[in-house]
């Protein structure tokens, strides 16, 4: 998570949601996010194809619009404008809202009356809460795993972890930034609890959003050796060991985030006059 800047950038952005709404979810992956994704339809043929085919196609725009905030390509402040989304989708206005109800519901979009809907911007007080929600349930999650740990799950993890090098490998930053996060929901999808397993979804895409705002520039998230030692631990069935691993692993996530700054927009006149 390396170059993103600390400052949202609506203008920058504002051409975003036509390219992410546009775009097909991402092949890759897809084991780790809802299975509605794979049979997505589009708007015209949801009439044809029922109420099934109407909700697949309200979860294509929800994904197209998750994987686009996971992936910093709408970045936090970012105006979503309703138009141009039904323009891009051939989607409803009734939809789209339904989409963004949604998102504001897992914090990711923030609903404000008269102006419309925007991706949200997390307070430093709400990034550390989230690490220390996450810091309470991943351990546990990682331990639980360990003594339920199958071959193919532990295959399957490092098929993960081979994605992920192969995005490193060709420099993709956006495809490594969601696929570490993926990472986490796949540990907990497997660790099989499905409360759990929501909140982490919740918890992961949050904490790509709060990288976007905070992340000092060149301090990588999610480092590979981690998420390989982590497997290594659930491979060897050593839960003492996994819960210990995933602790310093989101230790040093928030340890990579500038969190210090002021909650307030109003510049630190003190400071930037302060000699001392
Ligand atoms: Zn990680």
């Amino acid at each position: 998570m390396a170059t993103t800047s600390k400052k949202a950038a609506p203008g920058a952005a504002a051409k975003a949601p036509r390219r992410a709404a546009a775009k097909a979810a991402p092949k890759t992956s897809q084991k780790a996010m809802p299975k509605a994704a794979a049979n997505a339809a589009p708007d015209e043929e949801a009439g044809q194809e029922g109420a099934a085919g109407e909700a697949s196609a309200t979860e294509a725009i929800y994904l197209s619009l998750l994987y686009a905030i996971m992936e910093h390509r709408l970045l936090a402040g970012t105006k979503l404008v309703e138009e141009r989304l039904c323009e891009v989708t051939g989607a409803s206005r009734a939809r789209i809202r339904q989409v963004f109800a949604r998102l504001a519901h897992e914090k990711l979009v923030t609903l404000v009356p008269n102006r419309g809907a925007f991706v949200s911007s997390p307070t430093v007080d709400e990034a550390r809460e989230v690490f220390q929600a996450r810091r309470v349930v991943e351990p546990a999650l990682a331990a639980e795993l360990a003594q339920r740990a199958t071959p193919a799950k532990v295959r399957s993890l490092r098929r993960h972890a081979m994605e992920e090098d192969n995005a490193r490998a060709r420099g993709d930053r956006a495809a490594m930034i969601r696929l570490s996060g993926e990472f986490h929901i796949l540990l907990a999808e497997m660790a099989g609890n499905a409360i759990l397993e929501k909140l982490i979804r919740e918890m992961v895409s949050l904490t790509c959003l709060i990288i976007t705002l905070y992340d000092r520039p060149g301090a990588p998230a999610c480092a590979e050796h981690e998420h390989r030692q982590l497997i290594d631990a659930i491979e060897q069935r050593d839960a003492a060991r996994a819960s210990a691993l995933m602790a310093e692993h989101l230790e040093h996530i928030e340890g990579s985030l500038d969190l210090s700054m002021p909650d307030s927009g109003a510049p630190d006149f003190y400071s930037i006059f302060s000699k001392g």
